[in-house]
């Protein structure tokens, strides 16, 4: 399933690291059907990852759980490649009765994170493949209201496992002001849960300029995301890339109509590393050493 895609600007300082360390990025997409997670993914490595697929029919089986499916592609750039999988959880959210819909998806991060360990405990260690979920980019509903019970189950089961990166699908349905507005009362929900999200780590000898760059893009958090596989054409006769209304279109990469452009930013420039570091520094290493102690060790 490997195809080749252009990854535009991946910053110096990654290439090195991901040159000498054998480069692997694994992102997971959760959110109830419908709210452009396939959509999202192909803008974001511009690329048809997922090719459009056939609704299911009212009684046709869609099946009883959430299924877990993932796609690879190889990406280039200036001569390194990089594999970059996509674990895309399609089924959430969608049965009747939602209670354990979470489950599944601990089990795929919990088993990515056991074939880690079985290859560390091998004694021949060089060449570590590593499948575990770097981030996990949830999808709300724009209904402008609050999280709903389903969205607070999920980030609570899910935060020790995994980076979690809130975003708002289809921003392009809000207003500006109920886009902020809903940041804000999203935001207050995390906190009274006591949810954990993903942050980057300060350090202290950072310039001024990167500190900068990563305020703006932590200022977007739960990032407005519009997603489009098409090009539009804008009042002034640009062609980009986004959706189109009859007064105008909503531009994907334009900062001042959504966060996609941050986002993006986030995961494959400026964060990507410590996304990595984090999964495997704190994350992993809890699950690792809660499971030794289960084991008597
Ligand atoms: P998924 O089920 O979460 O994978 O959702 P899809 O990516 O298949 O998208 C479902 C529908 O929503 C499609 O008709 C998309 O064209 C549309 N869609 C996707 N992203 C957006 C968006 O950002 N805004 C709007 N208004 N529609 C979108
Ligand atoms: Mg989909």
């Amino acid at each position: 399933l490997a195809s080749w895609v252009g990854f535009s600007n991946l910053p110096n300082q990654v290439h090195r690291k991901s040159v000498r360390r054998g480069f692997q990025f694994v992102a997971m997409v959760v959110g109830e059907s419908g709210l452009g997670k396939s959509t999202l993914i192909n803008t974001l490595f511009e690329t048809r990852l997922y090719q459009p697929k056939a609704i299911p029919q009212p009684g046709q089986d869609r099946g009883k759980t959430v299924q877990i499916e993932s796609i690879s592609a190889e990406i280039e750039e200036n001569n390194v490649r990089l594999k970059l999988t996509v674990v895309d959880t399609p089924g959430f959210g969608d049965f009747v009765n939602n209670d354990e819909c979470w489950k599944p998806i601990v089990d795929n991060i919990e088993a990515r994170f056991d074939a880690y360990l079985e290859q560390e405990n091998r004694v021949n260690r060089n060449k570590l493949v590593d499948n575990r979920v770097h981030a996990c980019i949830y999808f709300i509903q724009p209904t402008g209201h609050s999280l709903k019970p389903i969205d607070v189950e999920f980030m609570r089961r899910l935060h020790t496992k995994v980076n979690l990166i809130p975003v708002i699908a289809k921003a392009d349905t809000l207003t500006d002001e109920e886009v902020a507005l809903f940041k804000e009362r999203i935001l207050n929900d995390v906190a009274h849960h006591n949810i954990r999200i993903f942050r980057p780590p300060q350090y202290e000898n950072e310039d001024e300029e990167t500190v900068q760059e990563n305020e703006e893009i932590m200022s977007k958090v739960p990032f407005a995301v519009v997603g489009s596989d098409s090009i539009v054409r804008t009042n002034d006769g640009r062609e980009v890339r986004g959706r189109a209304y009859p007064w105008g279109a909503i531009e994907v990469d334009n900062e001042a109509h959504c966060d996609f452009v941050k986002l993006r930013q986030m995961l494959v420039r400026t964060h990507m590393e410590e996304l990595r570091e984090h999964t495997n520094d704190v994350l992993y290493e809890d699950y690792r050493s809660e499971k030794l102690r289960g084991m008597g060790v």
